[in-house]
């Protein structure tokens, strides 16, 4: 059994898929393992292998993608390109070294000639990094694709890999990195597909090999036996249906001791919405804008935004959206706002932050979009801000949202220096949403990447719990709304804490709300 941390409540048995990890280059000077025939034929053979997972990822994703897929492998059966590669095994080069010198040649010339195919480098980079995986026996970095359901194994998932990922084939998410609220897990929650994350030897899984996940455990069992395949399937049918009785419900929660409260929905566009509505929220208490131009490589227009936006407020007529202004930087770069080399992501030019000196221009667009997004939709906007840390940002940012036409605006409570102050900081807007997902990572110094320390990842530390309070204490004084959107508002074994320590409302992902409104109403 390999341990990790389990997210869900789910056990799934399927076939691994491995993610391969970003191909450093090979070395030059390796020598070579056979014969130059025996080098060329593995080279060849690679590039073909390469064509083929290219073309069955272009007959799976169709359309446009499909078109630039089949290119690709097109250009990897080049018979130019093979001869470059044969040139090299016959001067006595490996296998590795020779794909990734032959497809350098390509990018030089390709690089040179102009703007468009300038353009096409990084496919070849992309196309050099699989063929060099391929002849060395390691799985083809970049996500998987498969005709069968299966259980994704990968060091760790970024946004931009989750984004191309067909998620209606994935079983189960297996990571050797990660913590509770890293995105793969955020990910794995939303979506109601069981993960287990920081598993120490993940990656030495078998392609292909068959395997049990079971999130409530935090453990992945390789190579079962039927029998208990069979008994994990049987459990698993006999959860569902108590999750289901248990479930059904009011939309508004009402607490065995009478308190009337409101679940809300996370969400990250209009793909989410029709999840949140069917679950019962009573609105959106967090719009994670950034997730719909992570791909972005110039800043979305005006009128992209409002586009962008409008399908959410048109979800909730009467109801309250709390739209997100762009968290960038960190672990959810944004292509269009090059933030430099950080040493400490983490703890540099993020959210807000990304906003001040030189670029208000565009956290204007975006609250003027937002503003028109939800003109005429009957949903009510409120906007917030992410990682503020003083009580002069927090005004800083209310300013521009009123100069935008926006009557409600407030900051989340994600870093300890704006719990501590949460009082001079709840003075200068209309209310706050406690982040706890970043509020623990920098209450316990505990990166929310790592899997290795996960277990300090804990939103239900007093530490956390007592800023928490803090916060929302400085609510009830000022008669300010203070809500969680963090995971701590997901999860059963806090989520009534949170109420009795002062916490107006939840936000969750929807697939979490029918759980934690059972757990409310007991
Ligand atoms: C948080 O930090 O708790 C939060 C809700 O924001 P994100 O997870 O998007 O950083
Ligand atoms: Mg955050």
């Amino acid at each position: 059994m390999l341990a990790g941390i389990g997210v869900g409540a789910a056990a799934v048995a399927g076939p691994v898929a491995l993610m391969g990890a970003p191909e450093p280059p090979p070395d030059p000077l390796a020598p070579p393992a056979g014969t130059p025939e025996q080098e060329a034929a593995r080279a060849l053979d690679a590039l073909r292998r390469v064509a083929e997972e290219l073309g069955r990822r272009a007959e799976l994703s169709g359309g446009e993608a499909a078109a630039v897929l089949e290119a690709q492998a097109m250009i990897a059966v080049d018979p130019s390109l093979a001869a470059e590669v044969m040139e090299r095994t016959g001067a006595g080069t490996a296998a590795e070294a020779a794909l990734y010198g032959a497809f350098a040649a390509f990018r030089r010339t390709l690089a040179e000639a102009g703007e468009y195919l300038a353009a096409r480098v990084a496919d070849l980079d992309d196309l050099a990094a699989r063929a060099v995986a391929a002849a060395a026996g390691r799985p083809m970095p970049g996500v998987p694709a498969r005709d069968e359901p299966f259980v994704l194994v990968a060091r760790d998932l970024a946004p931009a890999d989750t984004a191309v990922l067909d998620l209606a084939k994935v079983l189960a998410l297996v990571t050797e990195q990660g913590g509770p609220t890293s995105h793969t897990a955020i990910l794995a929650r939303s979506r109601g597909i069981p993960a287990v994350v920081g598993v120490a030897g993940a990656l030495d899984l078998a392609e292909g090999g068959l395997v049990v996940v079971d999130a409530a455990r935090g453990a992945v069992f390789p190579e079962p036996s039927a029998a208990f395949v069979d008994e994990v399937r049987v459990a698993e049918r006999e959860r569902l249906a108590a999750a289901e009785t248990a479930s059904a419900g009011p939309a508004t929660v009402r607490t065995a001791d009478g308190r009337e409260v409101s679940l809300l929905a996370n969400v990250g566009g209009a793909g989410d919405v029709a999840d949140a509505v069917a679950a019962g929220a009573q609105g959106v208490g967090l719009f994670r804008t950034e997730l719909l131009f992570l791909g972005a490589e110039r800043p979305p227009s005006f009128d992209e935004q409002v586009a962008a936006y409008r399908p959410v407020f048109e979800a909730f007529p009467g109801a309250v959206v709390v739209a997100r202004t762009l968290d960038a930087g960190a672990d959810k770069p944004l292509s269009f706002l090059p933030l430099g080399a950080e040493p400490n992501p983490a703890l540099g030019v993020r959210g807000l932050r990304a906003f001040r000196g030189g670029q208000e221009h565009l956290l204007n667009t975006q609250l003027a979009a937002l503003a028109a997004a939800a003109e005429g939709t009957g949903a009510e906007l409120w906007v917030m801000a992410p990682m503020v840390a003083r009580a002069e940002e927090a005004r800083w940012f209310a300013q521009r949202a009123r100069e935008n036409g926006i009557a409600k605006a407030g900051v989340m409570i994600e870093v300890p220096a704006a719990a501590l102050c949460a009082r001079e900081i709840l003075a200068e807007v209309d209310f706050a949403s406690i982040g706890t997902n970043d509020l623990v990572q920098y209450t316990m110094a505990a990166d929310r990447l790592l899997g290795t320390l996960g277990d300090l990842q804990d939103a239900g530390h007093p530490a956390v719990l007592k800023l928490i309070a803090m916060t929302a204490y400085a609510g009830v004084e000022l008669g300010r709304p203070v809500g969680v959107c963090g995971e701590a508002a997901a999860d059963p074994r806090l989520a009534a804490e949170l109420l009795r320590i002062g916490v107006t409302s939840l936000s969750m992902t929807p697939a979490a709300i029918p759980e934690i409104r059972a757990t409310l109403a007991r």
